[in-house]
Protein backbone atom coordinates (compact mmCIF):
# COMPACT_ATOMS: atom_id res chain seq x y z
CA UNK A 1 0.00 0.00 0.00
CA UNK A 2 1.67 2.93 1.37
CA UNK A 3 5.06 2.21 2.27
CA UNK A 4 7.35 3.35 -0.25
CA UNK A 5 4.12 4.07 -2.50
CA UNK A 6 4.20 5.80 -5.82
CA UNK A 7 2.88 9.25 -6.90
CA UNK A 8 1.86 10.78 -10.90
CA UNK A 9 4.87 12.70 -11.94
CA UNK A 10 5.01 14.45 -15.44
CA UNK A 11 2.16 13.38 -17.62
CA UNK A 12 1.49 14.95 -21.47
CA UNK A 13 -0.62 13.99 -24.55
CA UNK A 14 -0.34 15.30 -28.42
CA UNK A 15 -2.33 14.56 -30.96
CA UNK A 16 -1.91 15.09 -34.80
CA UNK A 17 -4.21 14.22 -38.03
CA UNK A 18 -1.27 12.74 -39.57
CA UNK A 19 -0.43 13.44 -43.58
CA UNK A 20 -2.97 11.27 -45.16
CA UNK A 21 -6.13 12.10 -43.32
CA UNK A 22 -7.77 15.17 -43.83
CA UNK A 23 -9.14 15.26 -40.20
CA UNK A 24 -8.86 14.18 -36.91
CA UNK A 25 -11.57 11.65 -35.30
CA UNK A 26 -9.02 11.18 -32.17
CA UNK A 27 -9.46 12.31 -28.81
CA UNK A 28 -7.53 12.52 -25.66
CA UNK A 29 -8.30 13.08 -21.98
CA UNK A 30 -4.45 13.94 -19.85
CA UNK A 31 -6.71 15.22 -16.27
CA UNK A 32 -4.51 13.23 -13.85
CA UNK A 33 -4.83 11.05 -12.60
CA UNK A 34 -7.20 9.85 -15.47
CA UNK A 35 -5.90 9.29 -19.16
CA UNK A 36 -7.49 8.32 -22.49
CA UNK A 37 -6.98 8.12 -25.59
CA UNK A 38 -10.17 7.39 -28.35
CA UNK A 39 -9.61 6.85 -31.57
CA UNK A 40 -13.60 7.65 -33.42
CA UNK A 41 -15.18 6.11 -36.47
CA UNK A 42 -18.35 6.52 -38.53
CA UNK A 43 -19.49 8.86 -41.92
CA UNK A 44 -19.43 12.89 -41.73
CA UNK A 45 -18.40 13.84 -38.54
CA UNK A 46 -19.51 11.09 -36.79
CA UNK A 47 -16.29 9.25 -35.62
CA UNK A 48 -15.09 12.82 -34.06
CA UNK A 49 -18.65 12.90 -32.49
CA UNK A 50 -17.96 9.66 -31.07
CA UNK A 51 -14.24 10.34 -29.76
CA UNK A 52 -15.29 13.47 -27.80
CA UNK A 53 -18.17 11.84 -26.30
CA UNK A 54 -16.07 9.30 -24.92
CA UNK A 55 -13.42 11.48 -23.38
CA UNK A 56 -16.55 13.99 -22.33
CA UNK A 57 -17.70 11.18 -20.30
CA UNK A 58 -14.19 9.98 -18.97
CA UNK A 59 -13.57 13.63 -17.92
CA UNK A 60 -16.68 14.51 -16.19
CA UNK A 61 -15.96 11.40 -13.65
CA UNK A 62 -16.10 11.91 -10.19
CA UNK A 63 -13.04 11.41 -7.89
CA UNK A 64 -14.75 8.24 -6.62
CA UNK A 65 -13.99 6.30 -9.11
CA UNK A 66 -11.29 3.88 -8.48
CA UNK A 67 -10.01 0.52 -9.68
CA UNK A 68 -10.81 -1.24 -12.47
CA UNK A 69 -14.32 -1.87 -11.80
CA UNK A 70 -14.36 1.67 -11.96
CA UNK A 71 -12.92 2.44 -15.09
CA UNK A 72 -14.94 -0.27 -16.49
CA UNK A 73 -17.74 2.03 -15.47
CA UNK A 74 -16.87 4.81 -16.70
CA UNK A 75 -16.16 3.13 -20.38
CA UNK A 76 -19.83 1.37 -19.64
CA UNK A 77 -21.72 5.27 -19.50
CA UNK A 78 -18.97 6.48 -22.31
CA UNK A 79 -20.90 3.95 -24.62
CA UNK A 80 -24.51 4.32 -23.52
CA UNK A 81 -23.99 7.71 -24.13
CA UNK A 82 -22.76 7.48 -27.78
CA UNK A 83 -25.15 4.69 -28.25
CA UNK A 84 -27.99 6.95 -27.18
CA UNK A 85 -26.86 10.07 -29.78
CA UNK A 86 -26.19 7.33 -32.38
CA UNK A 87 -30.64 6.47 -31.93
CA UNK A 88 -31.37 10.03 -31.25
CA UNK A 89 -29.18 11.47 -34.60
CA UNK A 90 -29.45 9.73 -37.60
CA UNK A 91 -26.75 11.26 -39.42
CA UNK A 92 -24.78 9.69 -36.11
CA UNK A 93 -26.01 6.32 -36.89
CA UNK A 94 -23.65 3.39 -36.23
CA UNK A 95 -20.86 5.80 -35.47
CA UNK A 96 -18.52 4.13 -32.17
CA UNK A 97 -14.93 4.53 -31.25
CA UNK A 98 -12.19 2.66 -29.34
CA UNK A 99 -11.49 3.87 -26.22
CA UNK A 100 -8.35 3.10 -23.67
CA UNK A 101 -8.21 4.67 -20.48
CA UNK A 102 -5.69 4.50 -17.11
CA UNK A 103 -6.33 5.84 -13.66
CA UNK A 104 -3.98 6.16 -11.13
CA UNK A 105 -4.64 5.11 -7.74
CA UNK A 106 -1.84 6.59 -5.05
CA UNK A 107 -3.79 5.11 -2.23
CA UNK A 108 -3.39 1.55 -3.55
CA UNK A 109 -0.15 2.07 -6.13
CA UNK A 110 -2.28 0.75 -8.95
CA UNK A 111 -3.00 1.88 -12.25
CA UNK A 112 -6.30 0.30 -13.67
CA UNK A 113 -6.16 0.25 -17.29
CA UNK A 114 -10.16 -0.18 -19.25
CA UNK A 115 -10.12 -0.94 -23.24
CA UNK A 116 -12.53 -1.62 -25.78
CA UNK A 117 -11.32 -1.44 -29.31
CA UNK A 118 -7.33 -1.42 -30.78
CA UNK A 119 -5.96 1.69 -28.86
CA UNK A 120 -3.49 -0.12 -26.90
CA UNK A 121 -1.72 0.91 -23.90
CA UNK A 122 2.05 0.03 -22.86
CA UNK A 123 4.15 0.12 -19.95
CA UNK A 124 7.88 1.15 -20.19
CA UNK A 125 9.77 -0.65 -17.14
CA UNK A 126 13.18 -1.53 -16.89
CA UNK A 127 14.27 -0.82 -19.94
CA UNK A 128 11.70 -3.02 -22.17
CA UNK A 129 8.38 -2.04 -23.76
CA UNK A 130 5.24 -3.77 -22.69
CA UNK A 131 2.10 -4.06 -24.47
CA UNK A 132 -0.87 -4.52 -21.73
CA UNK A 133 -4.11 -4.18 -23.93
CA UNK A 134 -4.85 -6.71 -26.80
CA UNK A 135 -5.92 -5.49 -30.11
CA UNK A 136 -9.86 -6.22 -30.25
CA UNK A 137 -9.39 -6.83 -34.04
CA UNK A 138 -9.78 -8.99 -36.54
CA UNK A 139 -5.80 -9.59 -37.16
CA UNK A 140 -5.52 -9.91 -33.21
CA UNK A 141 -8.19 -12.68 -33.50
CA UNK A 142 -6.32 -14.28 -36.63
CA UNK A 143 -2.99 -14.43 -34.73
CA UNK A 144 -4.51 -15.73 -31.17
CA UNK A 145 -6.02 -18.20 -33.32
CA UNK A 146 -2.88 -19.39 -34.76
CA UNK A 147 -4.15 -18.50 -38.50
CA UNK A 148 -1.66 -15.10 -38.54
CA UNK A 149 2.08 -14.29 -37.20
CA UNK A 150 2.35 -10.91 -35.75
CA UNK A 151 4.46 -9.97 -38.42
CA UNK A 152 2.10 -10.73 -40.99
CA UNK A 153 -0.68 -8.88 -38.75
CA UNK A 154 1.43 -5.48 -38.83
CA UNK A 155 1.04 -5.86 -42.66
CA UNK A 156 -2.36 -7.26 -43.18
CA UNK A 157 -4.69 -4.94 -45.31
CA UNK A 158 -7.28 -5.65 -42.58
CA UNK A 159 -5.20 -4.51 -39.61
CA UNK A 160 -7.57 -1.65 -38.86
CA UNK A 161 -10.72 -3.66 -38.97
CA UNK A 162 -11.33 -3.83 -35.16
CA UNK A 163 -14.18 -6.23 -33.62
CA UNK A 164 -15.25 -4.18 -30.43
CA UNK A 165 -15.97 -0.74 -30.68
CA UNK A 166 -17.59 2.08 -27.80
CA UNK A 167 -21.22 3.50 -28.70
CA UNK A 168 -22.07 0.52 -31.81
CA UNK A 169 -24.07 -1.59 -29.20
CA UNK A 170 -26.53 -1.10 -26.53
CA UNK A 171 -24.03 -2.41 -23.80
CA UNK A 172 -20.35 -3.38 -24.15
CA UNK A 173 -17.84 -5.85 -23.41
CA UNK A 174 -14.80 -3.65 -21.53
CA UNK A 175 -11.53 -5.23 -20.69
CA UNK A 176 -10.12 -4.15 -17.25
CA UNK A 177 -7.01 -4.48 -15.72
CA UNK A 178 -4.87 -3.28 -13.15
CA UNK A 179 -0.47 -2.87 -12.86
CA UNK A 180 0.84 -2.66 -9.62
CA UNK A 181 2.98 0.50 -10.06
CA UNK A 182 6.42 1.32 -9.58
CA UNK A 183 8.22 4.61 -9.36
CA UNK A 184 9.81 5.10 -12.91
CA UNK A 185 7.29 3.28 -14.80
CA UNK A 186 6.11 5.08 -17.86
CA UNK A 187 2.66 4.11 -19.26
CA UNK A 188 1.64 5.08 -23.23
CA UNK A 189 -1.46 4.83 -24.27
CA UNK A 190 -1.96 5.85 -28.03
CA UNK A 191 -4.26 5.02 -31.00
CA UNK A 192 -3.15 2.74 -33.75
CA UNK A 193 -1.66 5.59 -35.65
CA UNK A 194 1.60 4.95 -33.78
CA UNK A 195 2.02 0.86 -34.16
CA UNK A 196 0.91 0.95 -37.93
CA UNK A 197 3.21 3.33 -38.16
CA UNK A 198 6.61 2.92 -35.54
CA UNK A 199 7.30 -0.34 -34.76
CA UNK A 200 7.94 -1.64 -30.72
CA UNK A 201 11.33 -1.73 -30.96
CA UNK A 202 11.66 1.98 -32.32
CA UNK A 203 9.10 3.45 -29.92
CA UNK A 204 10.83 2.07 -26.79
CA UNK A 205 14.20 3.89 -28.52
CA UNK A 206 12.57 7.08 -28.76
CA UNK A 207 10.97 6.72 -25.49
CA UNK A 208 14.45 5.96 -24.45
CA UNK A 209 15.71 8.67 -25.88
CA UNK A 210 13.65 11.46 -25.42
CA UNK A 211 14.84 10.90 -21.88
CA UNK A 212 11.95 9.01 -20.96
CA UNK A 213 10.34 12.74 -20.35
CA UNK A 214 6.28 12.51 -21.14
CA UNK A 215 6.21 15.91 -23.39
CA UNK A 216 9.20 15.20 -25.01
CA UNK A 217 8.31 11.43 -26.13
CA UNK A 218 4.88 12.16 -26.88
CA UNK A 219 6.26 14.79 -29.43
CA UNK A 220 9.00 12.44 -30.86
CA UNK A 221 6.31 9.96 -31.29
CA UNK A 222 4.22 11.61 -33.26
CA UNK A 223 6.78 12.93 -35.64
CA UNK A 224 8.48 9.62 -36.01
CA UNK A 225 4.64 8.44 -36.90
CA UNK A 226 4.85 11.35 -39.48
CA UNK A 227 8.15 10.90 -40.52
CA UNK A 228 6.86 7.56 -41.50
CA UNK A 229 3.98 8.31 -43.93
CA UNK A 230 1.77 9.45 -41.28
CA UNK A 231 -1.06 7.41 -42.87
CA UNK A 232 -3.64 7.92 -39.90
CA UNK A 233 -4.17 10.15 -37.20
CA UNK A 234 -1.85 9.48 -34.00
CA UNK A 235 -2.59 10.21 -30.62
CA UNK A 236 -0.06 9.46 -27.25
CA UNK A 237 -0.49 10.13 -23.57
CA UNK A 238 2.45 8.78 -21.42
CA UNK A 239 2.17 9.56 -17.98
CA UNK A 240 5.33 8.89 -15.06
CA UNK A 241 5.11 7.10 -11.91
CA UNK A 242 7.52 8.68 -9.24
CA UNK A 243 8.82 7.35 -5.54
CA UNK A 244 5.62 8.76 -3.14
CA UNK A 245 8.41 10.96 -1.27
CA UNK A 246 9.60 12.44 -4.43
CA UNK A 247 5.97 13.57 -5.42
CA UNK A 248 6.97 16.97 -4.30
CA UNK A 249 9.95 17.40 -6.46
CA UNK A 250 8.27 15.72 -9.39
CA UNK A 251 5.17 17.86 -9.02
CA UNK A 252 7.20 21.25 -8.98
CA UNK A 253 9.40 20.27 -11.90
CA UNK A 254 6.47 19.48 -13.82
CA UNK A 255 3.89 22.20 -13.41
CA UNK A 256 5.40 24.94 -15.80
CA UNK A 257 5.53 21.90 -18.69
CA UNK A 258 2.62 20.10 -18.14
CA UNK A 259 -0.17 20.91 -20.95
CA UNK A 260 -3.75 22.14 -19.88
CA UNK A 261 -5.38 19.06 -19.57
CA UNK A 262 -8.10 18.74 -22.67
CA UNK A 263 -10.27 17.34 -24.85
CA UNK A 264 -8.08 16.98 -28.02
CA UNK A 265 -10.11 18.10 -31.08
CA UNK A 266 -7.62 19.88 -33.88
CA UNK A 267 -9.01 23.13 -35.27
CA UNK A 268 -6.48 22.92 -37.86
CA UNK A 269 -8.35 20.04 -39.90
CA UNK A 270 -11.16 22.40 -40.94
CA UNK A 271 -10.16 22.56 -44.40
CA UNK A 272 -13.68 22.03 -45.90
CA UNK A 273 -16.76 19.75 -45.38
CA UNK A 274 -15.54 17.07 -47.65
CA UNK A 275 -17.97 13.98 -48.22
CA UNK A 276 -16.37 11.43 -46.52
CA UNK A 277 -16.16 8.09 -48.87
CA UNK A 278 -16.07 6.09 -45.81
CA UNK A 279 -19.29 3.75 -45.82
CA UNK A 280 -21.56 3.35 -43.58
CA UNK A 281 -19.83 1.83 -40.55
CA UNK A 282 -20.29 -2.03 -40.31
CA UNK A 283 -20.21 -3.98 -37.27
CA UNK A 284 -16.57 -3.68 -37.31
CA UNK A 285 -15.78 -0.65 -39.00
CA UNK A 286 -12.91 -0.69 -41.48
CA UNK A 287 -10.95 2.05 -41.88
CA UNK A 288 -9.30 2.70 -45.35
CA UNK A 289 -6.15 1.28 -45.53
CA UNK A 290 -3.39 2.06 -47.51
CA UNK A 291 -3.50 0.28 -50.65
CA UNK A 292 -0.73 -1.77 -51.27
CA UNK A 293 1.58 -1.36 -54.10
CA UNK A 294 0.32 -1.55 -57.16
CA UNK A 295 1.52 -1.73 -60.88
CA UNK A 296 -0.12 0.24 -63.20
CA UNK A 297 1.89 -0.43 -66.35
CA UNK A 298 0.03 -2.87 -69.25
CA UNK A 299 -0.16 -6.57 -68.50
CA UNK A 300 0.79 -9.16 -71.08
CA UNK A 301 -2.12 -8.33 -73.03
CA UNK A 302 -1.28 -5.04 -73.22
CA UNK A 303 1.95 -5.80 -74.05
CA UNK A 304 0.75 -7.76 -77.70
CA UNK A 305 -1.28 -5.25 -78.32
CA UNK A 306 1.57 -2.34 -78.35
CA UNK A 307 3.41 -5.36 -80.39
CA UNK A 308 1.02 -5.76 -82.71
CA UNK A 309 0.14 -1.85 -83.42
CA UNK A 310 3.95 -1.65 -84.17
CA UNK A 311 3.90 -4.25 -87.06
CA UNK A 312 1.04 -2.75 -88.23
CA UNK A 313 2.60 0.41 -88.20
CA UNK A 314 6.08 -0.85 -89.67
CA UNK A 315 3.76 -2.76 -92.56
CA UNK A 316 2.00 0.41 -93.52
CA UNK A 317 4.77 1.95 -93.73
CA UNK A 318 6.56 -0.29 -95.90
CA UNK A 319 3.68 -0.53 -98.10
CA UNK A 320 3.30 3.24 -98.46
CA UNK A 321 7.30 2.76 -99.52
CA UNK A 322 6.49 0.59 -101.69
CA UNK A 323 3.77 2.19 -103.32
CA UNK A 324 6.25 5.37 -103.71
CA UNK A 325 8.74 3.50 -105.39
CA UNK A 326 6.33 1.42 -107.49
CA UNK A 327 4.99 4.69 -109.64
CA1 LIG B 1 -6.96 5.18 -36.12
Amino acid sequence: MSGGGIALGRAAGVTDTGRQRLRNEDAFVCEPPLFAVADGMGGARAGEVAARLAATALEESSDEVRGPDGIAALITEANRRIWEQSLADPQMAGMGTTVTAALVDERTGTVAIGHVGDSRAYLVRDGALTQLTTDHSLVAELVESGLLTPAEAERHPQRSAITRALGTEPTVEVDALEVEGRPGDLFLLCSDGLPIMVGDAEVLAIVEGAGRAPAEAAEALVAAANARGGHDNVTVVLFELVAAASRGDAESSAMPGRPEPEIAAEAENELEPEPEPRAEPAPAPAQPVPAEPRRHGAGPGGRVAALAVIAGTLGLAALVLYWSIAR
